[in-house]
């Protein structure tokens, strides 16, 4: 066991150390930089890939003597991981690698002008390249299974689908009911909010609900992100905007959240394949319960505007409560995704969701996309993107050959409110605690019952033991319907 130990560390080691490089290229690397820090990362990424398949790693795992349920685990989760690792041929990772690095060059330029014939053959063939590694990995009903699978373990195509149809039924018309009624207004979050004053507002709130700045810093970067170097080192990025408040703070919470879920894994996996988050959507559900649950939520305020207005006095001094609290939480229809609001966004993803199932399974030609988003995006949003920059080339996504991500997103939101109603049904006066600025406990109920695991159970099997049920659409759309009904009338 200590030998397999030995082993996993270096490999965690290598993965840790790529982590570090691939964080400072977000952050502080010069743009020149960027070709020699590729092949490092990918000399460090390789490394570990090559340690962790290595018939030496699986001799470990054979002879190892598990003297704790976490070592059984570390043993269990390894075996899985290598017998994943070894079913795709390394000429498909390397054709992969290759192949998104052209797409994303073509991708910027088609998305720069607008151009999706560019970008088209590219997909093409790293839809091809998908379905030739879901193939390699394998699946029991569709290739798509074998691509979701590798970001939320265990989520299959039909369970996923048969959420977001119901869901859909009831998002689409409720969209419709709050956009007309004309209740909202955005202004007071559009106003001058001094760059410094973001970063020390926002930064301050991440630490109040228990961000630990000794295990954890911020810097900026264009696209925010967390990232995690071990158990004691999670670090955030967020970006500013001069007039708009939402970006910086919201991002912050969100980021925060992520790194909270980090931070609070048991130290006992540090090392092993163990220490990270179990699957995206679970991570997903962590950021957005910060960011939207607390975050957007009255109580929330009613502890923070204050300190807000004493923060943005030119800002924010002539505004009361609830109108800052009505800003933060307009729904407005937009093409964009990333700047969607909580309510139309799990729309976006549905979307994303519904086209890569037909991209994969052969059931839309890809010059005919744009065609697809668009009128999908019209009957659910009620908006057409005027062009394909913000519509189907406004995300990355697809050029990195990460088809399968984005369910993940909207999972995420629903496992989030599945999570918070357990929370709450445990600490009943939650919202009041919120109210006195007191987070505490809501963190370590997440770290009892979904950080300290990490790996060792699955999205699947913490939902069900924590809340009682699977993934559902219902709790979500409640909260949707109670929060945003009373703020459109
Ligand atoms: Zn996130």
């Amino acid at each position: 066991m200590d030998a397999l130990r030995n082993r996993l560390n270096r490999i965690t080691h290598l993965n840790q150390a790529a982590a570090v490089l691939e964080w400072d290229q977000e952050t502080y690397m010069p743009e020149g930089g960027a070709e020699a820090r590729s092949l490092q990362v990918a000399t460090l990424r390789s490394l570990a890939h090559e340690l962790l398949v290595d018939d030496e790693t699986s001799r470990l795992l054979e002879s190892a003597q598990p003297e704790s349920d976490i070592d059984g685990d570390v043993i269990r989760v390894t075996r899985k991981d290598i017998e994943k690792a070894v079913r795709v041929p390394s000429s498909l990772i390397a054709e992969m690698a290759a192949a998104s690095g052209r797409a994303k060059g073509a991708w910027q330029k088609a998305r720069a002008n607008d151009d999706f014939p560019v970008f088209a053959p590219h997909l093409e063939h790293i839809v091809d390249l998908c379905i030739q590694h879901a193939e390699a990995l394998g699946y029991e009903d569709q290739p798509y299974d074998a691509l979701l699978d590798q970001y939320e373990e265990g989520a299959t195509t039909a369970q996923v689908a048969a959420v977001f149809s119901e869901l859909r039924e009831d998002l689409v018309p409720f969209v419709k009911e709050l956009t007309s009624s004309g209740m909202l207004c955005e202004g007071p979050v559009h106003r001058e909010f001094p760059e410094e004053d973001q970063w020390r507002f926002g930064l301050d709130m991440a630490k109040s609900m228990g961000y630990d700045l000794n295990h954890g810093r911020q810097d900026r970067s264009a696209h925010p992100f967390s990232t995690s170097f071990s158990i004691s080192d999670v670090r955030i990025t967020t970006r500013l905007e001069k007039r708009f408040f939402n970006p910086a703070f919201f991002g912050t919470l969100h980021e925060a959240g992520h790194a909270m879920y980090e931070q609070g894994i048991d130290p006992a996996l540090e090392g092993t394949p163990l220490a990270d988050g179990t699957s995206l959507g679970m991570h997903e559900s962590q950021s957005r319960m910060w960011e939207n649950l607390v975050g957007r939520s009255l109580p929330f305020w009613e502890y923070a505007f204050p300190s807000a207005q004493k923060t943005f006095p030119d800002a924010l001094g002539n505004v009361n409560l609830e109108q800052f609290y009505r800003a933060i939480n307009t729904v407005v229809p937009s093409t964009i995704r990333v700047e969607a609001d909580e309510v139309t966004y799990n729309l976006h993803i549905m979307l994303r969701f519904e086209l890569e199932q037909e991209m994969i399974a052969g059931r839309v030609a890809i010059k005919d996309l744009p065609e697809a988003w668009n009128d999908r995006m019209a009957s659910w949003l009620g908006i057409r993107p005027d062009n394909n920059t913000e519509g189907v080339l406004q995300d990355i996504h697809w050029s990195l050959g990460a088809i399968g991500y984005f369910p993940t997103y909207a999972l995420g939101n629903l496992m989030s409110v599945q999570l918070f109603n357990a929370a709450q049904t445990d600490i009943p006066d939650l919202h009041d605690q919120f109210r006195r600025g007191e987070f505490s406990h809501l963190l370590s109920w997440l770290r009892t019952n979904v950080h300290h695991w990490g790996r060792r159970k699955t999205a699947g099997d913490i939902l069900q033991e924590v809340t009682g049920s699977g993934l559902k659409s219902g709790p979500w759309m409640a909260y949707a319907r109670s929060k945003f009904g009373v703020l459109h009338g």
